[in-house]
């Protein structure tokens, strides 16, 4: 049997359940786990259960998944308390923006005062 490229996608396996990452939020097209490397007190990354190697991945018919994934990212930050201070979501596509697990997740950062600019 030909395997799939997620087979050994660490996303997918905690999608999966096959690792012990606790999900902190779910819905029906991602799950949401804090980050193993936390770049502020609240680092979650909200991930589709589908695999997309990236945005770029992402077609037009699959709008639900990241509507639903945005929607999740913000329900996390209201979970976790902020809305008060604010806080950020954002995407890595790609070597130059540093983005090392081949499969699409968005960062919900905050808690802190984050580095001002995109850049
Ligand atoms: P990126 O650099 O945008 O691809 O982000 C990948 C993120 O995944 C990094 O912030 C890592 O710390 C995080 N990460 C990698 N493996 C795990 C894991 N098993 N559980 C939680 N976070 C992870």
């Amino acid at each position: 049997m030909t395997e799939s490229p997620a087979d050994d996608c660490i996303f997918c396996r905690i999608v999966r359940g096959e690792l012990s990452t606790e999900l902190i939020a779910e819905s029906e097209h991602n799950v949401a786990f804090r980050d193993v490397h936390p770049q502020a007190p609240v680092h979650v990354l909200v991930v589709p259960r589908r695999h997309f190697a990236a945005l770029r991945d992402v077609g037009p018919g699959d709008w639900l998944i990241t509507a639903d994934a945005l929607t999740l990212a913000s329900r996390v930050a209201s979970e976790q308390g902020l809305y008060a201070g604010g806080y950020r979501v954002i995407t890595n596509d790609g070597p130059d923006a540093g983005q090392t697990v081949p499969h699409l997740h968005f960062h919900v950062l905050g808690g802190t005062m984050l580095q001002p600019g995109l850049g």
